[in-house]
Formats: C-alpha cells, structure tokens, sequence
C-alpha cells in the first residue's frame, strides 16, 4: 500500500513517524441507527480492554483506547460520525480524510442503510481514489434475524425477521426479507473490503471487528516496511 494513503488533518504528511501500535483513527460510519453510537459505547466500555480506565474521551465522539491483539497492544483513536450523518459539508469530508480505516456499518434489518454504506464507500473512493485504506463492511443487529432458510448445501439463502424487534410475527404481519450474510460478502467483495456480521446488542463479533480492522491497519505497516 502507499504511504501517501494516510491524510490526517494534524499530519499532512500521512502516518510517517507514527508509532508502530497506533495510534490508529478508525471512523464510524453508516446511516442513522445502524448502531454506531452502540458500538461506540461497547468500545469505550470496559470489556476486552487491557486497561479498563485506559478510555479518553476527547471529544463527544472520540474515544482513544488502548487494546490486545495477537499479544500485540494497538491504539484506537474511534471517531462516531452520528452527529455529521445529516452533513454532507465539511464535517463529512473532514471523516472521509482524516480515518486511517473504516468500519462501514448497515443493518441486517435495513435494505436502505445497505444502499447508504454502498453510497459512502463510493464517497470514500472519491476521497482516496489510490488508496487502500482498510475498510471492513459491517453488518449489524444480526440479532434481529428470526429464522434463515438453509439450502441443501448448507449456504444461507434467505432470513426472515419480525418487522416490529419486540412482537412476535403475527399472521397478519408481513415479513420483512433482511439481508443476508452472502449479499453482504458480495458487496464487500465489489468494495474490496472485509465483511463481518455483528451484534451490539448481544455483544457478538464488536471486537472481532475492531480486532480485524487492527491486523489490517498492521498488514499495511507491514508491507510499507518491507
Ligand atoms: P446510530 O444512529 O448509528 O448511532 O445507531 P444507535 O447506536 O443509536 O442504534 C439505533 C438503535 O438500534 C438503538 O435503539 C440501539 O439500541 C439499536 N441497536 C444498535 N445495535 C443493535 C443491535 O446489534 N441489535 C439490536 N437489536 N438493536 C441494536
């Protein structure tokens, strides 16, 4: 990857000179209630921290912690776009430029945040059309999803889940078809990024990601080193 792929708003010059462990901003992003503010406050909760005051919020959408991956500690820097969802302006396209890696959020349950995260990859592209900046392709509230129907070979095919979260599907209620775990690999595979399926409601695979984004943010340290 090239080394001129990193723009940081206090460092021109890319991620030169920055320590081998971070820190590292990774941006939050999707359509309203996909489940960035959630994922924030997982983040900056006490799980799976090696340090459970290590937490510094700066900012009313940053928070710096310190983690363990591979036995290797890393520093995250998260930004939550939630507050610049609505703006289009300066406030978006400062996040476009200044994430060393993206966590590109949907839900499961929302067809229209999925066409929302393909709009915002394609935004993200304008802003590093060169560039390789980890991206990983989130597919939240997998919680949600009722049932899936299984082929005879075992891919996923279809879900179903309750329109309403709280009532059970009743006969009148029609349901609402949500995406499924291989539309989200496919689209990750056309954005060229990762893809993970994740509940913050059940705390399932939320360090995973960031876990993941990590080792990514390492491979292309790894490979501008060599
Ligand atoms: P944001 O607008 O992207 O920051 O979304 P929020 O984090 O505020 O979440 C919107 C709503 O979805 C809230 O009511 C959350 O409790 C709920 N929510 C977030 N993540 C999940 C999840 O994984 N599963 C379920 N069932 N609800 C979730």
């Amino acid at each position: 990857w090239s080394s001129s792929d990193s723009v940081r708003s206090t460092d021109s010059s890319g991620d030169a000179g920055r320590a081998p462990g971070g820190p590292y901003r990774v941006v939050l992003l999707g359509a309203s209630g996909v489940g960035k503010t959630a994922f924030s406050s997982i983040f900056a909760g006490a799980a799976d921290s090696m340090d459970s005051d290590d937490c510094e919020l700066c900012a009313d959408e940053v928070c710096e912690k310190k983690i363990e991956v591979d036995g290797e500690a890393a520093t995250i820097t998260l930004l939550d776009t939630s507050d610049a969802e609505t703006d289009d302006g300066p406030a978006r396209e400062h996040y476009m430029q200044t994430g060393d890696a993206y966590l590109l959020l949907y839900s499961v349950t929302d067809r229209a945040s999925f066409l929302r995260a393909s709009e915002l990859r394609i935004t993200l592209r304008r802003f590093r059309p060169a560039q390789h900046t980890p991206i990983i392709l989130v597919g939240n509230k997998c919680d949600l999803a009722r049932r899936r129907e299984v082929s005879v070979n075992g891919e996923e095919t279809q879900r179903f889940l309750c329109v309403d979260e709280v009532r059970p599907l009743s006969d009148m209620q029609v349901p609402t078809v949500a995406l499924s775990v291989s539309e989200g690999r496919a689209c990750a595979a056309v954005f060229d990024c990762k893809f993970i399926e994740t509940s913050a409601a059940v705390q399932h695979n939320i360090w995973e990601a960031f876990h993941g984004m990590v080792r990514q943010l390492r491979l292309r340290r790894d490979s501008k080193e060599a």
